[in-house]
């Protein structure tokens, strides 16, 4: 065989095993704007699968707004932050964002995925030590193997184990805690509290990845923090010096940043290697999110729903008895256990107008395949319920037989 006829048969074999396990992933072709009904493959199907959870991603004052910034600033950034591409609209939404999180400053990312693996490679090395909740996100538990700082994973919320790891792990290097603040596929929140306390007892700091929780929670959608200080804590920088949140879910455009101290910041633009060695975000994103974070602060209203929205669902599929996971978030998921299990679930919700896709390892893991639904402030109290009738419709057994 050929070089290129052993490399096609590699490639081959790898793809006949996901197949084989039913791990096959598929792309859908949306073409319409992200909402709750979208045109998708050429059907026109009600959504509980996207992350634009309060509406904002084809809202007309949030598009205004992107094309004033392609006006004034033109299509690309043209270059990276460092050299020419770092624009006034960047820098006003920096402080904005800043402001918004009560943090000294905060710095653009591209993506989520972007700034969590370059802040963790950049503030973590060989001899320092990251502590990580096993159902965290891809981007961290990658960023946490690129830093090359010795890696623990503690199981999902265990805060007892958690402890006695640091108690165990000596007291070398640079110590950090790193953790979803809502968990992106069961829709729980962090322990935040006792994170923060078992940092203090072990002189660690403390990173959280708010990308579900931002623009979601506490009352301006200030995210997982905010809503801790409505209950009497105080969760500034020195106690959490680390607060990253992405800009493509609530807040509706594209993109992530961290936010922190000015050593934090200036340290990340000096050397943080996937901050400094890519283009900056076109500036017309920056205008639309800045427009779209003062939706996010100004419309209570709409996280008011979505909170009615949980509720409401989740009372229906209680009286269902549906397998649902125990989530206070717009994130529910009704686990299935198997691959064949969720996809079947899924292509019956599909027959009857609904999408929910199936989500299986290695996203989940192995035997906890789920639908995993997302709700929205644009959906209505009558699509819940549409809802609710299908997965009723569907008569799925309980956890336990699964
Ligand atoms: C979506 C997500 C990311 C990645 O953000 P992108 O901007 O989509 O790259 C990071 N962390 C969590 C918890 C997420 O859910």
């Amino acid at each position: 065989m050929s070089g290129h006829q052993i490399f096609e048969h590699s490639l081959n074999v790898r793809l006949q095993g996901r197949s084989e396990q039913q791990l096959q992933r598929k792309r859908r072709q949306l073409q319409s704007p992200q909402q709750v009904t979208v045109l998708i493959d050429g059907k026109c199907l009600l959504s509980f699968c996207s992350n634009d959870y309060l509406g904002l991603a084809n809202h007309p004052d949030v598009i205004a707004a992107f094309k004033r910034g392609l006006d004034d600033y033109g299509a690309g950034s043209g270059a990276s932050h460092l050299v020419t591409g770092h624009s006034a609209a960047h820098s006003a939404l920096e402080e904005e964002l800043a402001a918004f999180t009560g943090r000294s400053r905060a710095l653009l990312f591209g993506s989520g995925y972007i700034a969590n693996v370059g802040v963790l490679a950049t503030l973590l090395n060989d001899k320092d030590q990251v502590f990580q909740d096993k159902l965290n996100h891809a981007s961290l538990l990658d960023g946490g193997l690129f830093s090359g700082a010795n890696f623990r994973r503690y199981p999902h919320k265990d805060m007892k184990r958690l402890d006695t790891m640091m108690e165990n792990a000596g007291a070398e290097g640079l110590r950090m805690i790193v953790s979803d603040g809502v968990f992106s596929m069961d829709g729980d929140v962090a322990p935040l509290g006792q994170l923060l306390d078992i940092a203090d007892r072990h002189r660690a700091v403390t990173m959280i990845d708010d990308a579900h929780g931002f623009g979601c929670l506490g009352k301006n959608g200030g995210g997982l923090l905010e809503a801790a200080q409505e209950s009497g804590a105080i969760i500034d920088e020195t106690r959490l010096p680390v607060l990253m949140a992405t800009l493509g879910k609530a807040v509706g455009t594209a993109g992530a940043f961290v936010a922190g101290s000015d050593a934090l910041i200036e340290t990340l633009i000096q050397f943080c290697r996937p901050y400094i060695y890519t283009t900056a975000m076109p500036a017309a994103v920056a205008v639309a999110t800045r427009q779209s974070l003062q939706l996010v602060k100004n419309e209570g209203w709409r996280r008011e729903l979505l909170r009615t929205h949980v509720q409401r669902f989740r009372k229906g599929a209680a009286e269902l008895k549906l397998p649902l996971l125990d989530s206070p978030t717009q994130i529910q998921a009704v686990m299935l256990g198997t691959p064949e299990r969720a996809l079947a679930a899924s292509a019956a919700l599909e027959q009857k107008g609904i999408l929910v896709t199936a989500i299986r390892p290695p996203t989940v893991p192995p035997g906890s395949s789920r639908l995993r639904l997302t709700f929205s402030a644009a959906h209505s109290e009558q699509q819940v319920d549409q809802l609710l009738s299908a997965l009723a419709e569907l008569k799925l057994p309980p956890l336990a037989a699964a």
